[in-house]
């Protein structure tokens, strides 16, 4: 479905879209890092309290029902979206980096021997790199890396070669939020599976842009945060693959994720609880499902279609800056935009932005390794969503240059 309304009417949708600094409208081109909220997402946390607010799975009474119908429809939401198939294997998370840690300290526990490898790319995020050094700190595992060409994609004969027997995990993100990178995952899925390797995907910069298919792609485990697709902080979700997650021991232990407790021993629950320990976030999962109800009724083609375009407005329009220079340009790109300037710190360009009121991010982007690949710090880092707009880019243009003019 292809979204027939105009961008001033989605925009209003976004109570943060309205501020400004200063005269001007706000410009908000910090989306990789999180996203704004559309009032829908934030009624159902504010609905939720008002008329719901009991807690889960635990109680006989009316509320604690229907709270908790609420709470497992929303993981049936969320299960369509991503076309799990069975809700089972949904498991509620804190976000993409507890997501990876359930899974790392899993095979740490269950899977890695020593001499055994885990692959991953070299342009993961620390939450993608950190929990599986920790699982070969603990198993005696060797941590490997795909190496990237200057464009900032993965060399594919290079992964080939590291597809090995020894390599009992893949962890490969799917889009960079460093460099915009569009990985391609379902290939790299096909061949580590031809060699019984399975696969974790780092979906966090995927789900708001692409139209993600977890069946289709074949992923053993895919991990997302719902405050990067619209939704609130502190919730997301850890997909698994049913075999897989009954094979991997539980991350935490406490309430919920039991089945019978005596002192001598305890059985586990069955799948998604053996992974959700304690009081879970239950305004999260409803705010999730509300953002997915958002992104389905304007369309995930519409949206991917609309932030292509702004960022290849975006991509030329820095082009004709001559002191810009482009960090990843991969040919499959979504949605980010990293730069430096000639002669100028990445933080101070941030500054100056940040001055004429548009919020871009700074830095090293969580991906140190990366950044080293590159030789180089850091960068500044555009990063679009579908209610954006070319004028933005437009602003963005000229408080650049100007910023410039400052610096250099
Ligand atoms: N992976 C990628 C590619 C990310 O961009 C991020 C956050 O920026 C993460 C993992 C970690 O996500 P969170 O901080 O929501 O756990």
């Amino acid at each position: 479905m292809i979204s027939t309304r105009t961008i001033e009417s989605i925009r209003a949708d976004f109570p943060l879209l309205q501020r400004t600094q200063g005269k001007n409208p706000y410009i908000y081109f910090d989306n990789a890092a999180t996203t704004q909220k559309p009032r829908s997402v934030l009624d159902a946390a504010r609905v939720y309290y008002e008329t719901l607010n009991s807690n889960v799975h635990r109680g006989v009474h009316m509320l604690s029902q229907q709270a908790t119908d609420a709470f497992e429809e929303s993981r049936r939401v969320i299960q369509r979206f991503i076309h799990a198939k069975e809700d089972r294997e949904v498991i509620f998370t804190k976000g993409t980096t507890n997501g990876i840690n359930i899974v790392a300290h899993g095979f740490s526990r269950a899977i890695l021997k020593p001499g055994d490898e885990v692959l991953i790319s070299g342009m993961e995020h620390h939450s993608n790199i950190v929990p599986w050094q920790m699982a070969c700190e603990y198993t005696g595992a060797v941590l490997k890396v795909i190496p990237l060409n200057d464009r900032g994609e993965i060399i594919y004969e290079e992964f080939l070669k590291l597809l090995t027997p020894r390599v009992k995990i893949l962890a490969v993100v799917q889009v960079s939020n460093a460099l915009g990178t569009v990985n391609p995952v379902k290939e790299m899925i096909a061949d580590a599976h031809r060699l019984g390797i399975p696969v974790l995907v780092d979906g966090a910069q995927s789900t708001q842009h692409l139209r993600v298919d977890v069946q289709d792609l074949d992923a053993d485990f895919f991990v997302f945060s719902g405050h990067k697709v619209f939704a609130a902080t502190g919730f997301g979700i850890l997909y698994g693959r049913a075999e897989w997650l009954d094979k991997l021991p539980p991350y935490e232990g406490g309430g919920e994720m039991i089945k019978e407790v005596t002192f001598e021993k305890t059985t586990y629950n069955e799948l998604p609880f053996k992974f959700e320990a304690g009081t879970p976030h239950i305004e999260g999962a409803l705010s999730l499902a509300e953002a997915i109800r958002y992104i389905e009724g304007l369309g995930i083609d519409f949206i991917a279609a609309r932030e292509t375009e702004l960022l290849s407005y975006a991509t030329e329009s820095l082009a004709q800056i001559p002191e810009v220079i482009p960090v990843g340009t991969a040919a499959h790109k979504a949605s980010v935009l990293s730069f430096n300037i000639r002669n100028a710190h990445h933080l101070d360009v941030g500054t100056l932005l940040d001055k004429q009121g548009i919020a871009v991010r700074t830095g090293h982007h969580c991906a140190q390794p990366l950044m080293q690949r590159f030789g180089i710090p850091g960068t500044v880092r555009a990063s679009f969503a579908f209610y954006n707009t070319t004028a933005e880019i437009d602003a963005f243009h000229q408080a650049l240059v100007r910023s410039i003019g400052m610096l250099v």
